[in-house]
């Protein structure tokens, strides 16, 4: 399980997360939601520390991230190794791709199997082989990322952290850049793997399909989770006046 403790984080004297708790199980596909600048792509980023959380604490499988309190406040991770590795157990899928541009397909695929978790190269390529041609991608190994349309980009990069056979994926909006007529494409690849029970914490406007997928929806607001529980309960009869408000603002 991933356990996110009380998580604080501030940019300097603006605090953005204001005491985060959430549990993801083994098989939770966790849906977040929330308006613009309530902090859910800073939550995701501390969880995969590419942020540093002011405070709190995160664990995976029971065990606490290597982080300690720095000197002038706040948590600083303990060992570089170890952030790559969290990195690459908690893989992320953002809104942009992020593909290392100068590298193919197979390239990008291979990249942190080999690199980081010293997989050999010829089992890193068996490997991505079969996750590329998973995400529909089995002819395009070769091609370089801006020869290919936002929806190929995006499944590439789904395919990067698949290659891993990660713990946990953290997709920040992973549609929102697309075209309209290429969300369904990806959106189909996340459905997959949400119904083989990959364990993920999926950020999202998509409010249908954060019904039709999710085990559980939390709702951020302000950097404070406002209500949270399965999507009947919180698409099909919200507590929250806010939540009430959101829900009608996006569908
Ligand atoms: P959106 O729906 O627009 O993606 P969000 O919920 O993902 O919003 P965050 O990106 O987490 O929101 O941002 C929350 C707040 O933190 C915003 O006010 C943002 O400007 C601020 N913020 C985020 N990253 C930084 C940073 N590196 N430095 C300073 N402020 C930041
Ligand atoms: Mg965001």
């Amino acid at each position: 399980a991933i356990e996110i403790r009380d998580l604080h984080k501030s940019f300097g004297d603006l605090e953005v997360l204001k005491g985060v708790s959430l549990t993801a199980h083994p098989g939770d596909v966790v849906a977040v939601i929330g308006g613009s600048g309530s902090g859910k792509s800073t939550m995701l980023r501390c969880i995969n520390m590419l942020e540093l959380p002011s405070s709190g604490e995160i664990a995976i499988q029971g065990e606490a991230y290597g982080l300690h309190p720095a000197r002038g406040g706040g948590l600083e991770p303990i060992d570089p190794k170890q952030v790559q590795r969290i990195r690459a157990q908690l893989g992320m899928v953002f809104q942009n791709f992020n593909l290392w541009p100068h590298r193919t397909v197979l390239g990008n695929v291979i990249e942190v199997p080999i690199q980081v978790l010293g997989v050999p190269r010829d089992k890193a390529i068996a490997r991505a082989r079969q996750v590329l041609a998973r995400v529909g991608l089995a002819e395009k190994e070769d091609v370089y990322p801006s020869f290919m349309s936002g929806g190929q980009q995006q499944r590439c990069a789904i395919a990067r952290v698949l290659a891993v056979d990660p713990l946990a994926m953290l997709f920040d909006e992973p549609t929102s850049a697309l075209d309209p007529e290429l969300v369904g494409e990806v959106l189909s690849v996340i459905r997959d793997l949400a119904q083989e029970k990959r364990t993920m914490i999926l950020v999202t406007h998509e409010m249908a399909f954060a019904r039709d997928v999710a085990s559980h929806v939390i709702y951020l607001r302000d950097g404070l989770i406002e209500e949270q529980g399965p999507p009947e309960q919180i698409f099909g009869a919200p507590q929250s006046a806010h939540l009430r408000q959101f829900i009608s603002s996006v569908v």
